[in-house]
């Protein structure tokens, strides 16, 4: 992988960037509008949202404002655990398009496993059927989360998007979505800001002449993973693109994957409150 520009092909066919901008807790308004366009002009090509981040409003303007035109933007969103059903599901479709101001979004994806999940894909099925949206995927779907899906599923997730990052790095989860050819990505690759605590990748970062930041994201897509790092510090946003310029060896790969303690920062799937 030599640049920014470069795409995982998804299973349809569709371009989806190896490198994302998360927004997950940024703000609605101006703080949201700066971060977005600020990564929109420095080069990222691919923003995450969700409905449930409130910031849409905010990613919407960002996207406007930045003159970029909208079709060379890969936009995600996804739709919230208590709009889960066929009609409500339906139903966020169109608001989260209204606060974007799109007519289409690239990726649109079940948030979190829930009850209705059945239903909820159909309801995804028929927009991407319809051509609203490019590719649907899944969030946080555990191997048996997938196999329910699966049983009845007439299109198959393009895309697992779970929290990933070297002390939990999904091998289970990465080998079905191998098999089904669904591109995984991962949520939470710095951590949420609790890698910069590793030795190793501290080591490693002196190593390659780079940040312990740009080593995580590399190891990512050295892994086949599709990351969005969040950041809303100028200096970071510049600093987590610059990750195509370098390689980790074979070795330091598998020194990284020592790291792997099979544990979380975030909510385990099975045991979500909310
Ligand atoms: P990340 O692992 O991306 O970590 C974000 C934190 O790291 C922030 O505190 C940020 O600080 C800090 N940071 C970013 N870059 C640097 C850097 N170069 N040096 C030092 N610190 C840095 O966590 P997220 O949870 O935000 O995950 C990324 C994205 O994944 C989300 O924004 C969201 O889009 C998605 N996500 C999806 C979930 C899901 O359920 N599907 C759940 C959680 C996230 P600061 O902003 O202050 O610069």
């Amino acid at each position: 992988m030599k640049n920014i520009k470069e795409c995982s092909i998804l299973s349809n066919g569709v371009k989806m960037p190896w490198l994302g901008f998360g927004t997950f807790k940024v703000p609605e308004g101006k703080v949201v509008e700066e971060a977005v366009k600020e990564a929109l002009r420095l080069g990222y090509r691919h923003i995450d949202t969700a409905a449930i981040y409130k910031n849409e409003e905010g990613v919407g303007q960002a996207i406007k404002d930045s003159r970029v035109p909208r079709e060379e933007i890969f936009l995600v969103s996804k739709v919230w655990n208590t709009d889960q059903g066929y009609e409500s599901t339906l139903k966020a479709f169109e608001t989260s398009l209204k606060k974007l101001q799109t007519d289409y979004l690239d990726l649109y994806l079940i948030h979190w496993p829930k009850a209705l999940n059945k239903e909820t894909w159909k309801a995804l099925e028929e927009l991407y059927k319809e051509g609203r949206v490019k590719a649907i995927g899944v969030s946080n779907f555990k191997l048996h989360n997938l196999e329910e899906l699966l049983e009845d599923a007439e299109i198959i997730p393009m895309v697992n998007q779970v929290e990933f990052h070297p002390q939990f790095p999904q091998t289970e989860i990465m080998e079905i979505c191998k098999k089904h050819n669904i591109q995984l990505e991962a949520w939470g690759p710095l951590m949420q800001g609790k890698i910069f605590e590793i030795p190793l990748m501290r080591e490693l970062a002196e190593k390659y002449n780079k940040t312990i930041s740009q080593i995580a994201l590399r190891w990512d897509l050295q892994m086949g993973v599709v990351t969005i790092p969040k950041s809303i510090t100028p200096e970071r946003i510049k600093e987590n693109m610059n990750i195509f310029d370098f390689e980790i060896s074979k070795e330091d790969m598998d020194r990284i994957a020592q790291l792997n303690i099979g544990e979380r920062v975030g909510p385990d799937p099975d045991h979500i409150t909310f």
